[in-house]
């Protein structure tokens, strides 16, 4: 019989997507299931133009954007596609956590395959699609604990969770019938659960492990600063301190570590942080995953929420609308707030108004490329309100240099760089270093 194998479906060359398949006699797993940020999928679709959501898999099958795989995929969202439905044939999949390029693709897959997620991750996934149009559809959703073997077939895999820039995140010691694999999921070790991921890779140099799956986002040219979590509470208070206007910050919607970040840093300075509602809902969901105080929820001191004007409102918004801020309250007391505004809510700008030379923190990684569009435009709005702009963001990766004396520590008798534009920057950890193709199979021998 053939040897237990990985494949690559995914996240090969480019930055999320990650789709790996471990196979060992007849059973299949598979880790992650999204897009990619990828230029293979926007060379078709682009902002409006998007596949249908009635045939999303039919629809990135025309173009290769998926894997031409049977057995994996629901019925419905292949419809007439030229792959034929088949049964599942594979027996599981796992969820290193819920970023959009980790999950997003999770509702097309065949609904009688089970999905493992960590306890956090499932609650993230339920607050996300109440409070978004993002859906996961219908699955067995079987929920693991740190560091407990889940055995599908004669495949083992054991989560162990590692710092990212989202909460609840994992890698995995996948053992097969001869080696074992270990897969990072995306991590980072300057985070307040920096100790996860330095566990993470000591039961990985512990194991002994044929292969390392190990993401790279930030391999190769990355000229984008980072901080650490505490580097930004430091940016954000030396800020705060200068200024007695509204304060006016952008994170990523998930990034709980940076809500809690700018909360404490918005209570030291006599302010409060003010949230949309839908981040209202989402820290609700999962402040109490966290030790008691710690993630603040509405009605916490020091945290208020924003209420846009709109025209309907959901059932999941009602208990956040209570006492919640207008935007004639905010612009009349604007010292008084720190507020999280998204990108895509900066019209909100035009009834704030806050005085020119307001700071304006930009809490997330800089573009990957001097021609985003968003970019721009997100300066066209901050010069036409006289904003100032400052970056302060603590990366969800790790950087080059750490990777490559991670990968050092493991011993690691292959290692395959995914989820980055940049594997050959990982060259400098040696020979054991193994650029993957996208679609090709590798054994994973014993010792
Ligand atoms: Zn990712």
């Amino acid at each position: 019989m053939r040897p237990p194998t990985v494949t690559f479906l995914g996240g090969v060359r480019e930055i999320g997507g990650n789709k790996i398949l471990v196979e060992d006699g007849p059973d299949r797993v598979l880790f992650d299931f999204g897009p990619a940020f990828s230029h293979r999928i926007e060379e078709y679709y682009v902002d409006f133009l998007q596949p249908r959501s009635t045939s999303l898999a039919k629809d990135l099958l025309e173009f290769d954007l998926l894997p031409r795989m049977s057995g994996l995929y629901a019925k419905e969202a292949l419809g007439d596609a030229d792959l034929a439905y088949a049964p599942p044939e594979v027996h599981a999949v796992f969820v290193s956590h819920a970023h959009a390029d980790h999950v997003g693709y999770l509702r097309i897959l065949d609904p009688e395959i089970p999905v493992h997620v960590g306890e956090g991750t499932k609650t993230l996934l339920d607050a996300i699609a109440t409070s978004t149009a993002m859906k996961y559809g219908d699955h067995p959703w079987r929920v693991f604990r740190d560091a407990t073997p889940v055995r599908v077939g004669r495949i083992e895999v054991v989560p162990y969770p590692v710092d990212h820039s989202i909460p609840f995140a994992y890698g995995f010691l996948v053992r097969t019938s001869e080696g074992t694999l270990a897969y990072t999921g995306d991590f980072r070790h300057h985070g307040p659960r920096a100790a996860d991921t330095h566990r993470f890779f000591a039961a990985v140099a512990d194991e002994g492990v044929n292969a390392l799956v190990i993401e790279g986002t930030r391999a190769g040219l990355d000229r984008r600063r980072n901080l650490t979590e505490d580097g930004v509470r430091t940016g954000v208070d030396r800020l705060l301190d200068g200024h007695s206007e509204l304060a006016l910050a952008c994170t990523y919607p998930r990034d709980v570590d940076r809500l809690t970040t700018l909360h404490s840093a918005a209570l030291a300075a006599g302010r409060e942080l003010v949230v949309s509602v839908r981040t209202a809902h989402l820290l609700s969901q999962v402040a109490p995953r966290f030790p008691s105080g710690t993630v603040p929820v509405p009605g916490s001191p020091g945290l208020r929420v924003y209420a846009r004007r709109k025209r309907t409102t959901y059932l999941w918004e009602r208990p956040h609308l209570d006492g919640a801020l207008t935007a004639e309250e905010v612009r009349a007391r604007g010292r008084q707030y720190l507020l999280a505004l998204d990108l895509a809510h900066f019209p909100e700008l035009i009834d704030l108004r806050p005085p020119r030379g307001s700071p304006y923190i930009h809490s997330m990684s800089e573009p990957f490329s001097e021609d985003d569009v968003s970019e721009q435009v997100m300066h066209n709005w901050l010069h036409h309100f006289g904003l100032v702009f400052h970056q302060m963001h603590a990366s969800g990766h790790a950087s080059a240099a750490e990777l490559l004396n991670l990968i050092r520590s493991t011993g690691a008798r292959t290692v395959y760089p995914i989820h980055t534009e940049h594997p050959e920057a990982f060259a400098p950890a040696g020979p054991t270093v193994r650029s993957p193709e996208l679609g090709r199979t590798y054994p994973i021998p014993g010792a």
